[in-house]
């Protein structure tokens, strides 16, 4: 085997596609040699245009020289067929995503190249062992998943199947860090790490318009204000498209033999099968203008008619709810008056649940979630049957304050709640499985969804046992498996351990 940081180093990229070009991109940035194949009559050479067209772009950016450009460009070359990659050190396959032909090619390859040579496949779906299944020696076989688009994407997933050995692994960390990428070892399964842990946050938006909780623009807005997002849940799946993310979607649900847990929601499929795929149609969640700005986006904001309250009841107040309450200005009346609203701030329960379990008047109750960051916006829910006069005067109370209110149906968890334990849960699952060390399961969904924090960081962010509180009360309240905590989650609650502790 080849050291992966020599000179000579020779790398063979097949499929010349957005993923080949971003791939040849990075590794002769790198300093590596790079012969390029594809199947399509002049589209190694049209790819190869493409990557010398970036580096141009690069030096008039200033972001390279016009000598380190030409060098780079110097370092790769096209090639006709398969028998051309003989003398490679390491290939990386980025054909089409199909089993037979990714198949067949590894194949191949074993009759081509020397016994040492490093194979690996940048399928984005398709388990490494199964691409390998025919071949003699899988050992040194692995997944290298670069994200689109290459050179901006940091992250890598080095995916190790059960038969790739630890120095396959090794050369392709080394590898990518050669092409300046975020290398990250993970276990061959369904969705590998990335396409995995992404589920969560989508699907529960889904599920939360699926009970008409509420609409996309108020859960986005949530999302985005009491969530840190970047991006609300609906908004990202308009990006990606329906007809990427329902079939991934479905993809992981049924790799994993339909776990509860990954399930999307009917709104999903019903905007698929509408052709509402997202901004690539105008039209998804929401209509986008010729601008690509959302024509039908609130705001997610609630506004009131009524005047603010001047006098609340509160149900179960702890420290952080007599904190938000004095901070909104009216009186807090140490008994319930029989008329005032009554505002309480349940973890994980829906209203309905809190009012029966705490015997409170349901007609009066009024949820605000300040388990999350309430800062910027505070999200209102109630019971049905609310006398909506209390609830309204509430929130003309907490927008008087300057704050943004978002009034939604009764719900487990409200909106962030819900979603961020949905995302934490998924996190400590992948970690309980093996999918990738605890930390490298953070790196990897913070570098390749933008996340504000790691999964596993989110849960000790939120309290382990808060986020087994919430997880729990979800489940009662729906009797829906979906919400059941992860071991690795509970028991580190149980034994109030950190999230990241081994074992
Ligand atoms: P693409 O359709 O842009 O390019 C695929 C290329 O492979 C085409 O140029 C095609 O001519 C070539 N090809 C097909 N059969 C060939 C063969 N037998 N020999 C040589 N070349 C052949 O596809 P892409 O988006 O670059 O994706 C490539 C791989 O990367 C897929 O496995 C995909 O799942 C994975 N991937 C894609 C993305 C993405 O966002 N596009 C992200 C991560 C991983």
């Amino acid at each position: 085997m080849t050291d992966p940081l020599d000179n000579d180093l020779h790398l063979g990229v097949i499929g010349a596609g957005a993923m080949g070009q971003g791939i040849v991109q990075v590794a002769a940035a790198g300093g590596i040699s790079v012969s390029l194949l594809d199947a399509r009559d002049g589209a190694a050479d049209a790819g190869l245009a493409t990557v010398a067209k970036r580096f141009d772009r690069l030096v008039e950016k200033d972001r390279m020289t016009a000598p380190e450009a030409a060098a780079a460009k110097a370092r790769a070359g096209p090639v006709a067929g398969l028998p051309d990659l003989a003398g490679c050190d390491v290939i990386i396959e980025a054909v089409f995503e199909n089993l037979e032909l990714k198949q067949g090619i590894f194949r191949d390859l074993e009759g081509i190249v020397r016994g040492d040579c490093i194979l690996a496949s940048n399928t984005s779906s398709l388990l490494i062992a199964s691409i390998a299944r025919d071949c003699a020696d899988k050992s040194r076989i692995a997944g290298m998943h670069f994200f689109n688009p290459v050179p901006l994407m940091k992250l890598v997933e080095i995916v190790q199947s059960a038969d790739t050995s630890g120095e396959t692994v090794t050369f392709l960390t080394a590898l990518a860090l050669r092409m300046t990428r975020t290398p990250v070892t993970v276990r061959d399964a369904p969705g590998f790490l990335v396409n995995h842990g992404g589920r969560a946050y989508t699907t529960e938006a889904m599920r939360i318009l699926h009970e008409r909780v509420a609409t996309p623009a108020q859960i986005d807005a949530v999302m985005r204000d009491c969530g840190h997002f970047r991006m609300g849940p609906l908004e990202l799946a308009d990006l990606t498209g329906m007809d990427v993310n329902y079939p991934v979607s479905l993809f992981v649900y049924n790799g994993y033999d339909q776990d509860p847990r990954l399930k999307t929601a009917f709104p999903h499929r019903a905007l698929l099968e509408a052709g509402r795929l997202g901004r690539k149609t105008g039209h998804g969640n929401y209509r986008y203008d010729d601008s690509g700005g959302k024509s039908d986006d609130d705001g997610g904001s609630t506004a009131f008619a009524s005047p603010p309250t001047n006098a609340i009841c509160l149900i179960e107040p702890d420290a952080a709810l007599i904190e938000f309450a004095t901070g909104l200005g009216c009186e807090i009346l140490a008994s319930d008056d029989g008329a005032c609203p009554l505002v309480a701030a349940p973890l994980g329960e829906d209203a309905t649940s809190f009012a029966v379990r705490t015997g409170c008047d349901a007609g009066r109750l009024v949820c605000v979630d300040i388990h999350c960051d309430s800062s910027k916006r505070v999200t209102v829910m109630s019971p049905p049957g609310i006398l909506t006069d209390r609830r309204d005067a509430v929130g003309a109370l907490i927008a008087a304050g300057g704050r943004a209110v978002t009034v939604i149906n009764d719900s487990p968890g409200f909106i962030c709640q819900r979603i961020r334990a949905m995302v934490a849960n998924l996190g400590c699952e992948m970690a309980q499985i093996g999918i990738a060390e605890p930390e490298q399961i953070d790196l990897a969904m913070r570098l390749g969804l933008n996340y504000p924090l790691g999964p596993l960081e989110l849960a000790e962010h939120i309290g382990l046992a808060e986020t087994v509180a919430i997880l729990t009360r979800m489940q009662a309240v729906t009797g829906d498996d979906r919400y059941r905590p992860s071991l690795w989650l509970k028991r580190r609650a149980a034994l109030k351990l950190p999230v990241y502790t081994p074992g």
